[in-house]
């Protein structure tokens, strides 16, 4: 037998409901927002990654699904949606639009990672791109999106955590200060740390670690080293939340897991799906386009991990969507039933009812069991005696009380009742 790759999930259809609800929720407050859907290739040139999302970042180092394509390039399989929809605004001139661009994706999101529970080697993501304004009300506004989604499934229990990383100015003065107080700890800390010590010290604080933890634990902080129009955004940023009355904690220890972003991060953590509690991650990547070949275009957004929503909304036991259940069950009972039932059911359908009906020649206790299974809102019979007649019985099956109709009237009938 060949089983699933490790780290990847079947969606049944018998839950595919659940994906169906949360997805259509997300485009629902996506339009309430006037976002409009981008949708990006699942593979992309490997280069795109490298200098998007930055050598190094645990991303690029360690989870692309990198491979040789039989024209010999190198191709990865996107290991998040911002590069893409990054390299997607240059290559369509997207930036000579008037600005604002709004953009949303739903997407499968590639990382060769451990798989444990809410960390998978193909997960969803739904993000949101901000591009063309460099205003604490866009980064309020991207926020907003995502406390939405959240309120929209019931869900209060999230934790928005931001901080402000600063741009490259602070960065380079924070850097300094950071690796003179890290200096003294190199022995102590792990291999990939030591060798983010030149590279980009700022990683280190995203150590998983216990040991780096420890040491970062009384690191300074990029707060305390932001310049005046660092801080005054950081401020502003603050002031507009409280006015929409959004809980935040600010948190100098939000730096995120990719290199490309500046300023203002943040992060909606759960305290109820275990070790991987991180649901939502963003900030704003003012550099990311320039970076990638554009000119320079500020831009803020996040990714949210669908698995990990679902995860929290079942740990809540908040509901996730329902399934869908015919209204109609037709049972074509006879030979002769079954020459005139599927023009029946096809009428039905024709107005939009959903109905399920016989392709298995089942007998009529089979069918009744069936229909009973699938949880059919009405049942109808017909059989020799129906066709004589004219007149079917319709059964409804959650009162158990049955109607009269005249074959010719019943889809009529049903019109009006569905
Ligand atoms: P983590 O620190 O948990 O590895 P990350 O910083 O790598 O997360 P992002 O790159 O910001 O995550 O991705 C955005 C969101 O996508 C995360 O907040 C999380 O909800 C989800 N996510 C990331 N990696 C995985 C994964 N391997 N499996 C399932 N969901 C994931
Ligand atoms: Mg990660």
């Amino acid at each position: 037998m060949i089983n699933i790759p490790k780290g990847t999930k079947d969606v049944l259809p018998k839950d595919s409901y659940k994906w169906q609800y949360i997805e259509e929720n997300l485009r629902k407050i996506a339009r309430l927002f006037c976002i409009d859907e981008i949708r990006t290739p699942t593979f992309e040139h490997t280069e795109l990654f490298l200098r998007g999302v930055g050598e190094t970042t645990d991303i690029v180092n360690k989870e692309m699904y990198t491979f040789i394509d039989k024209g010999d390039r190198s191709i990865t399989l996107k290991p998040e949606g911002t590069a893409g929809v990054a390299r997607s605004f240059i290559e369509n001139s997207l930036y000579a639009d008037t600005q604002p661009t709004k953009m949303f994706y739903i997407t499968p999101v590639f990382r060769y990672e451990k798989p444990q529970n809410g960390r998978l080697r193909e997960h969803h993501q739904f993000g949101i791109e901000y591009y063309g304004s460099d205003s604490p009300y866009a980064d309020a506004e991207v926020i907003s999106v995502a406390k939405k989604v959240f309120d929209s499934f019931g869900v209060k229990e999230l934790v928005l955590h931001i901080n402000n990383i600063g741009c490259p100015e602070c960065r380079k003065r924070y850097n300094e200060a950071l690796k003179d107080y890290l200096r003294c700890h190199l022995d102590e800390m792990c291999a990939t740390c030591r060798e983010r010590f030149e590279k980009n010290p700022l990683r280190i604080l995203d150590c998983k670690e216990e040991k780096c933890k420890l040491i970062t634990a009384n690191a300074p902080i990029t707060l305390d080293y932001l310049c005046d129009g660092c801080r005054e955004h950081h401020d502003t940023l603050i002031k507009i939340l409280d006015s929409l009355g959004i809980d935040y904690v600010v948190d100098p220890k939000i730096v995120r897991g990719l290199d490309y972003y500046t300023g203002m991060v943040f992060e909606f953590v759960s305290n109820n799906i275990g070790a991987q509690g991180t649901v939502c991650g963003g900030g704003r990547y003012n550099d990311l386009v320039s970076e990638v070949g554009g000119k320079a275009m500020p831009a803020v957004g996040f990714g949210m991990g669908i698995e990990r929503l679902m995860l929290t909304l079942e740990n809540l036991g908040l509901p996730i969507g329902e399934k869908n259940k015919p209204s109609v069950y037709v049972a074509p009972i006879s030979d002769n039933a079954r020459d005139v039932y599927m023009p029946i059911v096809a009428k039905l359908r024709d107005m939009g009812i959903s109905v399920e009906s016989d392709i298995m020649a089942r007998s009529v206790k089979a069918q009744m069991k069936f229909a009973n299974k699938i949880e059919a809102r009405y049942v109808v019979i017909i059989g020799d005696d129906e066709l004589t007649s004219g007149v079917v019985n319709v059964k409804d099956m959650s009162s158990g009380i049955s109607e009269e109709v005249a074959l010719s009237k019943l889809t009529e009938y049903f019109g009006g009742k569905i």
